[in-house]
């Protein structure tokens, strides 16, 4: 029989219980084993086997867990809650098996081809109304045709960049399963706010999902294959950085060197690779960015999880925001909580996902903004979606949107 292995990083949690009032969950549930706290217990018991890795009830606390990280920012010792989270639901999928939806739905994220044809059809159901339709469906499947509904049309003209402006390094765009799949639009402004500003695109075949949805799930072999391909296509491509527009996506990467730390021939490049990765924001911030009016709206700015929590970056979308001009753009009084997306949480634990939403939909609408801007796919479908179900017309932008219509519309009068 083998030792136990200890959680690395567990034992730095003091129960000071700072992390409690920041953990959505927690404030929710109002129950101590849904807290950051509790659950770092209940992981430190199955690492050193007083609790069996399969325990109901430690599934059922961990399972809840959105995986936001808010708790590793309010956290004052330094725990790295996400690692612990990951490592430990790595260690349960060995003794009970993902649900069946999830493993297809991974398997699908990870081939290509079957991502293809999956959003394509997702594609056509948004198009022929249908989405909608069943969008007002009760339970999972009303959800998902809301999420699939949230309308994303592209509204910018191409453009080239201005004569005179300095060039900048080469990047490589990721272009992401779902973002690529049902937001492509967010792909194109990404490509085009970066060359206005300097930087010269380069195409990565090759590139494939980032594998984030992959590790939250526990499913750490198959985000590794991902990763191995990722750093391998984006090499190739010469690129000095790797561009992402997802905050879940780049927070994944950025860390592609501790999920691959164990492998002899992966690690050092693993380590490179993710020191090159950089939310689109901060390419942007680097450059400037250049200004353009934008669009007289009331705007409403939601931070997702893993661009404030996961990266630690909260001036750079700043600047990207500001770089629109805008006299009317505020943080919603939550900006800093979870919207309840967290990947496939919103399809996996339904009720407790539209719980957490519910107080967001509420800010959204105290705050008469006509548009909410949030860097995150997962959070723009989330949210888009919630505001669908409950027949708001306020709209949900990425960021590089806005600039990108803005930039459109001083290049094309
Ligand atoms: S704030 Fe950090 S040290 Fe304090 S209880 Fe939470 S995880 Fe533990
Ligand atoms: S990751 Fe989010 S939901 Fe999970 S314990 Fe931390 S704050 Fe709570």
């Amino acid at each position: 029989m083998t030792a136990p292995k200890p959680l690395a990083g567990a034992d730095l949690c003091v129960h000071c219980g700072f992390c409690t009032q920041a953990c959505p969950t927690y404030l929710t549930l109002d129950d101590e084993n849904d807290s950051p706290r509790g659950r770092i217990v209940l992981m430190k018991a199955i690492a050193d086997g007083s609790l069996a890795v399969a325990d109901p009830a430690a599934a059922l606390h961990l399972d809840q867990c959105l995986g936001c990280r808010a708790c590793e920012t309010a956290c004052p010792s330094g725990v790295p809650y996400g690692h612990l989270l990951e490592e430990t639901r790595a260690k349960m999928v060995e003794r009970r098996p993902l649900s069946l939806p999830t493993r297809v739905l991974l398997y699908v994220f990870a081939t290509p081809t079957l991502a293809a044809a999956f959003f394509s059809a997702g594609r056509a159901l948004r198009a022929l109304g249908l989405a909608a339709l069943l969008s007002r469906l009760p339970g999972r499947i009303g959800i998902m045709m809301a999420t699939l509904a949230v309308s994303h049309r592209a509204r910018a003209r191409d453009y080239r960049p201005r004569a005179g402006t300095p060039s900048r390094e080469d990047v490589a765009v990721l272009q992401g399963c779902v973002m690529e799949g049902l937001l492509a639009p967010v792909n194109r402004a990404t490509e085009r706010t970066l060359a206005y500003n300097g930087y010269r695109i380069v195409s990565s075949p090759g590139q494939k999902c980032c594998g984030a949805l992959h590790a939250h799930a526990g499913a750490r072999d198959a985000a590794r294959a991902l990763a191995r391909e990722n750093i391998a296509a984006f090499e190739a491509s010469g690129a000095a950085y790797v561009a992402v527009n997802s905050a879940g996506c780049g927070a994944a990467m950025k860390e592609y060197d501790h999920l691959l730390a164990d492998d002899e021939e992966w690690s050092a490049r693993a380590r490179t690779f993710a020191s090159r990765v950089r939310d689109v924001s901060e390419l942007l911030a680097a450059a400037g960015p250049i200004q353009a009016a934008g669009q007289p709206r009331k705007l409403a700015v939601d931070h997702p999880c893993h661009l404030q929590h996961a990266q630690r970056l909260t001036d750079p979308p700043a600047k990207l925001l500001a770089a629109l001009r805008l006299t009317d753009a505020h943080d919603l009084p939550d900006a800093s909580s979870c919207c309840g997306a967290a990947g496939l949480y919103s399809l996996e634990n339904p009720g407790l996902s539209q719980r957490i939403l519910a107080p967001k939909m509420a800010s959204i609408a105290a705050s008469g903004a006509d548009c909410v801007a949030t860097g995150n796919p997962g959070c723009m479908m989330h949210i888009g979606a919630g505001l669908l179900r409950a027949g708001s017309r306020v709209s949900v932008r990425h960021p590089v949107e806005l600039l990108d219509e803005a930039y459109s519309r001083e290049a094309n009068v």
